[in-house]
Order: C-alpha cells, then structure tokens, then sequence
C-alpha cells in the first residue's frame, strides 16, 4: 500500500496547542551535482549538536511516483526505506547523516501530488471548482509537507525541532517552479521566523590568477528572487575558499548579509563540511533568524571533528574488488561504498575500490579487458558482488565468486551476490551444471532460484519484496554462525529487501548436504535469507538476501560490512570468536 490511497491530511493546523515546527528550505543553483545533498546533511548535523532534533524532507520534481523504476545508471542509486519506500538516494544521506528513519513520504514527487489531487478530484472533494495548479496542487503540497514534518523520525515522542526540506533540482528548472511557488506561500502559512531559505550555489574558479566568478550565483539567486523567494543564506561550492571580496560581492548582488555568504569549499573528505559551516558561523545565523535557543552553544562537534580528521589520517589500506554492471556511475552503489567505507572507519583502514565491470570478466582470457579485470580480482583483499538486476554480466560475476570462494578471498554477497553465490555452489560443489535462476531462464532446468510467489509481473512499480523484515537466525548443531556474531545476538534481526526472486526451498537439503549453510531464514521458515561457508571450508564467506548497506552509519558501520572489511584486512578472529563491537555501539536486536 502507498500513501498514495490515502492522502496526507492537514492536522489541527489551527490547534494552538500544536509545537512551532522551524524549517529549512534548501535550493539549488547554476548546476545540479553541486553536493546540496551533503551540505544539507552537514547542517543538519550542526543542528543536531546543537540539541535539536531534526528531521527532512525531499523534493524531487520528476513525474514518476517514486524511484523504484528508475535505472541507476541514469539516477543513481535506488535507496530503500523501512516502510519499503523506494526513493532518492538523498534519503539516504538524511538518514545517514542525521541518525534518522524516513518514511517513503518524505519523499514528494510531481506524481504524487498531482496523483493525490486527482484523486481527490475524482471523489468529488473540490465540490464543482476548477482544479487548478495554484492553489490546489500547491495547497496540497504544503499540507503534505506540514503532516510529514510532524512525525517523529528519531524514536522519540513528538515532533522534530527543525525540518529540512530540500528541493531537487536547479532555480530556473521548469519542473521545480510548482514546488518554488509552493514554498513561497508556505513562508506565509508558518510565519517568515519559522523558515530559512538557504541557496546553494557554485562560484567557478577561472584562470591561473584563480578569479572566483560570482555571476552564476548572481544569475540564480536573481532567478529565486523572480519566484518570490529571497535566500536568508547563501552557501557558494568552489574549490577555493571564498575571498573576502567574492563574499562581499554577492551580499551586494544578492540582497543578503555577508556574513550570511558561505563558502563551502574543497575539502579532504565529506564530514569537515560541517566543520566548515560551523566555523563560518552557521548555527549563530541559523538561530537568529528562525528565533531559536540552541541548547548546546557552541555545538559539541567534538566527535564528528575527530572523525573528519581519522579519515584524512587512515593510510593502511584494504582493496575490494566490486564486481556490477553500472561501475562507471558509482552512485549506483552509493550505499554499499558507504557501508565499506563506515566498516573500513571502524577498523581504521583507508578503503580502495577496485572497479570491476562484469562483463570485462566474460571476453576471452586474453583479452587486455580480461586481463586487466583479473587483476584487480587477484589483487583483491576482499571480492564483494551487489545487488543487480536482469542478466548482464551474470557470467563475469559467477567468475568473481568461483574465485573467491576456491581461493579463500573474503566474499560478501548482497542479494543478487547471494542468488549467483547459490548458483555457484550449486554448480561447482553440488554439480547441477545447469543450475540458475528464473530471472535469467524462465524455463530453466534446475531452478535453483525462483520467483517470488507474491509478485504480479505486469506491473513493476512497487511489487517486488521491499523494505525492513525480519531474519531468525538458524544454527547447524553448536555452530556459531557468522550471521550470530555479526550482528551480536542469536535470535535475528531486521534489515532492509527489495527483490522479486528466492533461493528455491527445494535445493536446500542438497546444498545443506554439500555444506552450504542457510543461517538467516524469514519468519516462517521458507525464504532463506542468509547463506555462509563454515569456517573450516572458509575464512569469511558471507552472502544475504537483504541489503544491510541501506543502515550503515558512520559511527556505527552495518555489522556484515564492518566483518567484511575485517575479514580482507586479515582482523577477522572468525564466526563466535572476538568480533568486539566492531559493528552496532551495541547489538541491534530484533525489535524495531
Ligand atoms: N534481481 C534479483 C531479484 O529481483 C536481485 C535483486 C537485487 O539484487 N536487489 O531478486
């Protein structure tokens, strides 16, 4: 079920018991790819050191209900909610970032308030009006993000303090002006102290004199300005940090402060943004104008200071050969590189992704694509293959896991890394030449993975096995499993899905048989949810139907990946033997 049969409803908008929810609104300017994601994060997390509690909400001005059938190789990666919201990679971020749990409806898409106002329509709420742009679709998008801000993200009781929205896209797109427009009444409707408008904008660096150009900026915040909004805050991407007079410069053009004029500039990794806008003084500028106390002053940035610098400082390295079909756009496994790299953190290595296309691992073994794809695989301290769909590459990555599992390199294998670690075994141990998925052969001989029975093939938006559900753990006599040690408990846990097709319960017993363990099986039993080599055949062979990069976080890494790492940095004790708290601060049981 999507929200989408059941709009959003304004609540007791006129209820004056109701808590003064601030918000954030942040733009982009002059180019997309500018990193508003990450800036916006970075605030939040200023905020949320300074005693805030904070949530977020994106906008993504497409016409499609949601992400889920968008190809990652134009959009990036496909990121997957609890409620099994499939949806911008941003939230992803958000969730990241800011320690939070988002919903599938904070995400707002063109399609869905234009569905929810035609919806509405056919049932006759307009009573006989004309529908129109402004003000019902604008209407509805700002009771839909009033509803959305209100509910708790952080497992506390009651609303956030402050709610970030951000608004994908450039200033000047003609599909965000509905959302533009929106926006600009919505500062009516809450109050103009409850909102911040904060544009985030690209100053070039051109010449060899390295002449910071303003006039992009100038362009876009003009350009807000002709919408009705104009910025509290300006935050400039560059590769420099922001002269003096550049500052000035476009406080003069754009009608804000100068010290409201943010540089956010090259730096050695993701996390010192925050340490940038702190500096600059952000969560002063943020205070003053939406009325706020923080009650941490200075924020405790502490921890988050010694993590920026951790990074900077890791110099050991640990290699990972990733084998997919889209490694020329990486943010299409944004949150499996996340998951490595929070699990590289966390046992102190730098992190090198070795790249590697599938497809280069299928050409003939003297081929220079061949040659150089094997390399890496050789070289490689761990072996992971991800999630994927369709048959492209299939064959190279079945290569990628023979090698690791008859060389004994570390193997993780998510979703469909799990489903060819199947097939592998199935065909190399047990001998079932021919075993493969339906995926790949709809009348294949030996289907060793199977469709999944809920599934309505005709329709592909929202069908497929999504979102958190549930894992028991599975013992074989007094085997620890890795599974158990991972995740630091022997009962199960919940992770994230999204897949259509299974490990057919038929083949268990035989594969049971050869040696392949099923530790992680669902609730009743039927799907098989984690598979592993015991420890005797294997040092760390590891695959899961679900997909534990969506929550990973920085100081907490997703336990598999966090033993991953461990195991191709040579620090894996092995299943039941000494894996100290390397993933959750404390064990994630099974209660969500
Ligand atoms: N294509 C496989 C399935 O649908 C795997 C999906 C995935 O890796 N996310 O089950």
């Amino acid at each position: 079920m999507t929200s989408l049969s059941s709009p959003p409803s304004p609540r007791g908008r006129s209820s004056s018991m109701r808590k003064t929810m601030k918000y954030i609104v942040v733009t982009g300017g002059v180019v997309s790819g500018l990193g508003k994601g990450i800036t916006i994060s970075s605030v939040g997390v200023i905020l949320k050191r300074c005693g805030f509690r904070v949530t977020s909400i994106k906008i993504d001005p497409y016409l499609n209900t949601d992400a889920g059938t968008m190809s990652p190789f134009e959009h990036g990666e496909v990121y997957v909610l609890n409620d099994g919201g499939e949806v911008d990679l941003d939230l992803g971020n958000y969730e990241r970032f800011l320690g939070i749990q988002l919903t599938r409806d904070h995400n707002i898409t063109t399609g869905k308030a234009y569905h929810q106002v035609i919806q509405r329509e056919r049932r006759g709420d307009y009573l006989g009006k004309t529908v129109q742009v402004v003000p019902h679709v604008t209407n509805a998008i700002q009771d839909w993000i009033e509803r959305i801000a209100f509910e708790s993200v952080d497992g506390k009781v009651g609303p956030a303090d402050i709610c970030l929205i951000e608004v994908g896209g450039t200033v000047g797109d003609i599909e965000s002006m509905i959302f533009l427009e929106a926006l600009r009444q919505f500062q009516f409707r809450v109050g103009r102290e409850n909102c911040c408008f904060l544009h985030v904008s690209l100053v070039p660096v051109l010449g060899s004199v390295g002449e910071q150009k303003t006039k992009p900026t100038q362009h876009s915040v003009r350009e807000l300005r002709s919408v009705g909004i104009t910025p509290d805050v300006i935050v400039c991407r560059s590769s420099q940090k922001l002269k003096r007079a550049t500052q000035e410069k476009i406080s003069l053009f754009c009608h804000v402060p100068p010290s409201n004029v943010l540089s956010v500039h090259d730096v050695t990794n993701i996390y010192h943004v925050a340490m940038i806008l702190c500096d600059q003084g952000l969560p002063s500028i943020i205070a003053n104008k939406l009325q706020m106390n923080p009650p941490v002053m200075p924020p405790d940035m502490a921890s988050w200071a010694e993590m920026a610098n951790m990074v900077d400082n890791l110099t050991v390295e640990v290699h990972i050969a990733l084998v997919g079909k889209y490694t020329d756009l990486q943010d299409s496994y944004l949150s499996v590189l996340k998951a490595l790299k929070h699990g590289a953190f966390s046992c102190k290595r730098k992190l090198v992704i070795d790249w590697v296309e599938a497809s280069d691992l299928e050409v003939a073994e003297t081929n220079e694509d061949f040659i150089k794809a094997f390399e890496l695989i050789k070289n490689a301290d761990g072996i992971l293959v991800p999630g994927g769909f369709g048959d492209r590459g299939i064959k190279g990555k079945l290569k990628a896991i023979n090698y690791a599992r008859t060389n004994k390199v570390p193997y993780l294998g998510i979703c469909l890394g799990m489903q060819l670690a199947v097939v592998e075994f199935a065909r190399n141990v047990v001998g079932i030449e021919n075993a493969t998925s339906t995926e790949f052969d709809e009348k294949a001989e030996n289907p060793l993975i199977i469709f999944m029975p809920e599934i309505n093939p005709s329709h592909m938006g929202g069908t497929m096995r999504l979102g958190s559900r549930q894992t028991l753990f599975h013992r074989y006599g007094e085997e620890v499993s890795i599974a158990e040690t991972v995740y630091g408990n022997s009962t199960g846990v919940y992770e994230r899905h999204r897949h259509r097709y299974e490990v057919n319960p038929e083949y268990v017993p035989k594969l049971e048989d050869y040696g392949l363990r099923f530790t992680g099986v669902d609730d009743k039993g039927q799907r098989m949810e984690i598979i592993e080599l015991p420890e005797s055949v294997h040092p760390f062979f590891f695959a899961a139907q679900f997909h534990p990069e969506f929550k990973t976080r920085p100081q907490s890494p997703s336990p598999p990946f966090a033993a991953f790492i461990q195991a191709a940095a040579g620090l894996w004790a092995g299943a039941g033997k000494g894996f100290q708290k390397i993933g959750r601060e404390s064990p994630r049981t099974v209660v969500e």
